[in-house]
């Protein structure tokens, strides 16, 4: 898709931002996106950008996709939405699909991530109800993850800037360090329903979860009878290179959670889990209007078929580790970057200056970043990023860091 632009010469309309009605619960930047193509977006004066944020991890097959234009128009041409009343074929075959191509035995389908995440709380809980009684119930996080911003996702997201003005927060919900003594601890208790996990952690820094790491975290989970859920919002469906993270640890949850790419920028969510955990649920203790819809399913479907084809993951992989290696060099070069972390189109560098400022300085330069904590930049390519577009977006990368 090639975008219809104003007539506007690139670069001179002023960048003010205009008043907004929308609440302001997020900083804008002071340019309006009117189209995209491949990895780069356009602003309304015509300029584009390499766009290393994809809607934050939601836009994996980039801008202007044929095949996802076209799965949307079929899906179209269908039903939009029947409710969770009634069964319908797309969202049955996208179930199916996710069972057969993970450790899952069910899905549980939503809108978003954070509704995923309080999904899975509630399905744990309901579990560890089932086989322990009503004490058995706390969910704990990790130092520096991120799970979303309602109640109970908020108590587990490790931010807290985000959580001081919302207190008192949802009970029952604790976040533990990392440090794998300290976890053998907490996980003693008799009262733990589930530890939840991000193989990556996005948010908090771009942490990469080392695999042994998480094999002894699924190894102490599985002795004390508590589930893992895996948090693979950000980092899950081809974002590491394999189509889930945890295919690259050698293990298995109880339970996953995922979102954003999954409907192609629609709005959905989903939570997969094992068969024991789907036994203890019933009809009535969960549910959501316009989970799993018809149209947002068959988008899904197309979305799915595409981030598990090994051509693409493939290709996640060895971009990965030439970004890996380019940032890496920059760092060495430029003296302003303290750290670069990151797995397949997923990294993170700790930079001397606020992240805020590079991050400014980056569209400056034509290039979209996001950041991931006070002193981190956080570079979330599509994955259908080609290796000029990354070469180039390195570039600019440089830049905006500095020396
Ligand atoms: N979990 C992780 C790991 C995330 O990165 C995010 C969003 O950034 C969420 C949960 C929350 O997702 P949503 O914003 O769709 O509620």
């Amino acid at each position: 898709m090639s975008v219809a632009l104003p007539t506007l010469t690139p670069g001179d309309a002023p960048a003010v931002a205009q008043p907004s009605a929308i609440l302001g619960t997020y900083k804008r930047a002071p340019m309006t996106i009117v189209g995209g193509t491949g990895a780069e977006l356009a602003d309304e004066t015509g300029r584009t950008y390499i766009d290393f944020v994809s809607g934050i991890a939601v836009n994996a097959l980039g801008y202007g996709d044929e095949g996802l234009r076209d799965a949307m128009h079929r899906a179209a041409d269908g039903l939009v939405h029947a409710s969770n009343l009634y069964r319908t074929e797309p969202g049955e075959r996208l179930a199916a699909w996710l069972v057969a191509h993970s450790f899952a035995d069910r899905v549980f389908f939503c809108n978003s991530g954070a509704e995923a995440n309080e999904g899975a709380f509630k399905f744990a809980r309901r579990w560890a109800r089932s086989i322990a009684g009503p004490e058995k119930h706390e969910i704990v996080g990790l130092r520096g993850a991120f799970h979303g911003r309602l109640f109970g996702t908020l108590a587990a997201t490790d931010r807290p800037l985000y959580r001081a003005p919302f207190r008192p927060l949802a009970g029952g919900i604790s976040v533990a360090e990392r440090d794998l003594e300290e976890l053998e601890t907490v996980l003693l208790a008799d009262t733990v329903a589930a530890l939840i996990v991000e193989p990556v952690q996005g948010e908090g820094g771009v942490r990469v979860l080392d695999p042994g790491y998480l094999r002894e975290l699924r190894a102490l989970t599985h002795e004390r009878r508590v589930l893992l859920i895996l948090d693979e919002i950000q980092c899950g469906l081809g974002r590491t290179g394999w189509l889930f993270a945890y295919e690259r640890a050698g293990i298995e949850p109880d339970l996953l959670t995922l979102a954003k790419p999954l409907a192609g920028g629609l709005p959905m969510g989903a939570v997969l889990m094992t068969d024991a955990v789907a036994r203890a649920i019933q009809p009535g203790d969960h549910g959501t209007t316009f989970g799993g819809g018809p149209f947002v399913a068959a988008v899904a479907e197309h979305v799915v078929q595409r981030l598990a084809d090994p051509a693409l993951l493939a290709a996640v992989r060895a971009h990965g580790a030439w970004l890996g290696e380019a940032l890496t060099e920059l760092a060495a070069r430029s003296g302003a970057v303290r750290a670069v972390r990151g797995v397949g189109l997923m990294w993170g560098l700790d930079v001397q200056a606020p992240a805020g400022e590079v991050v400014e300085r980056a569209r400056a330069a034509g290039l979209l970043v996001c950041t991931a904590g006070e002193h981190t930049v956080r570079l979330l390519p599509p994955l259908t990023i080609t290796h000029d577009e990354l070469a180039r977006g390195v570039a600019r990368l440089e830049e905006a860091v500095g020396t």
